[in-house]
């Protein structure tokens, strides 16, 4: 039998952020991922962005969470050796003259935004009310994903497999696996949880989105482009632009229609041609009332979950995870808004 104190499943960005914690913590954990390729966090562009929504409100707990993010990005990227976190701009355009009055309103002396002494990109952009700097940074999830994976296998922390949830034995004090037990299992597994059978009651509300990888010739920037679609820099000369929001969906594969919502809004943005080389998709975690989703089962406190990250799983991510980390740990209380004891 091998033992662990805990099993986590999942390797998004949630279960990368738990097991870094609790590793830290001295914990011994096992990751079982079945790296599907286009999971939420592997098709994400990593913004991490002060401001949230059209209404430009200040992101919910960026205060606490943002250094927490910094921090921790910053100690894998050292670890792992590959860039995994920089700040940039958002250089966001207005879309319209009341955008930019309630953008004025809302972020006069906010230390994270300012307004552009001139206007940049005037060959690429059409941006007639004129635009915003916020300042943000990106999450690069294509170099810290695979690296974190090869440091977990180092560590010999990480089973290559789809989790069978049938072949769990579940009782209070431990979790049996196969040839694994553990004193408790964490599901990471994003959308996965709402098809197990231990968080039904939990109100999911997965939404799906839809990116384009495109080639702007003659555009080079480090800054994240914004209006209404999103442009950012990939480290091969593209740029990731998206993406779109649907609740409605048959499957989470790309479709030929949010192709031409997002060739749209790409066409409103851009004066300069542009040419499609990939689309991508995937289904966001998003609980109902947009908080995480974390903490034990009632009846099975063996079982825990780290999930609902819904649109900010970079930003939130490091935080939540720690605080989890404290509550698994040293018995910290958890948060009452994000605990998951609020649907049962
Ligand atoms: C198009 C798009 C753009 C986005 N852009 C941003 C952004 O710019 N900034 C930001 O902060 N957030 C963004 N998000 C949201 C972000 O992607 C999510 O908040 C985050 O990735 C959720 O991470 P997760 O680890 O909870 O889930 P996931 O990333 O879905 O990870 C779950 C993991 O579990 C594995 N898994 C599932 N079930 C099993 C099983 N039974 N056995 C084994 N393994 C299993 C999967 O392979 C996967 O690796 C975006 C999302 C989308 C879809």
């Amino acid at each position: 039998m091998r033992k662990a104190d805990y099993l986590i499943i999942g390797q998004g960005i949630a279960g990368t952020m738990l097991s870094w914690h609790l590793l830290q913590a001295g914990k011994k954990v096992i990751v079982i991922d079945d790296a599907k390729p286009n999971s939420a966090s592997r098709v994400a562009a990593g913004i991490i962005n002060p401001v949230s929504g059209r209404r430009f409100e200040p992101a919910w707990m960026y205060d606490q969470i943002y250094p927490v993010a910094k921090n921790t990005y910053q100690q894998l990227s050292d670890l792992l050796q590959v860039p995994v976190f920089t700040e940039r701009a958002l250089w966001t355009v207005f879309p319209s003259a009341q955008m930019r009055d309630a953008f004025l309103t809302k972020t006069t002396g906010n230390e994270y935004t300012e307004l552009p002494a001139a206007l940049k990109y005037e060959t690429f952009l059409d941006q007639p009310y004129g635009a915003a700097v916020v300042n943000g940074a990106t999450v690069n999830l294509r170099f810290l994903l695979p690296a974190y994976r090869r440091y977990l296998q180092v560590q010999e922390a990480l089973l290559e497999t789809h989790l069978d949830v049938n072949a769990l034995e579940i009782s209070p004090e431990k979790v049996i696996y196969k040839d694994i037990t553990a004193d408790k299992i964490i599901f990471c597994d994003g959308v996965g949880t709402t098809a197990l059978p231990f968080f039904k009651e939990i109100k999911f509300l997965p939404n799906k989105g839809e990116v384009l990888l495109v080639k702007i010739p003659g555009l080079e920037t480090a800054d994240i482009i914004k209006k209404g679609i999103t442009l950012v820099p990939q480290e091969n000369g593209l740029f990731w632009a998206g993406s779109s929001f649907v609740w409605d969906y048959e499957n989470d594969l790309p479709t030929a229609k949010q192709r031409e919502v997002l060739e749209k809004s790409l066409a409103q943005l851009l004066k300069a041609p542009y040419e499609v080389v990939e689309q991508l998709s995937a289904v966001r975690p998003s609980g109902n009332d947009r908080r995480p989703i974390v903490g034990f089962h009632p009846s099975f406190p063996a079982i825990g979950l780290f999930n609902g990250l819904g649109t900010k799983g970079c930003s939130l991510a490091p935080f939540m995870a720690a605080h989890f980390r404290d509550v698994l740990v040293a018995d910290a209380p958890l948060m009452p808004e994000i605990d998951v004891q609020r649907y049962f």
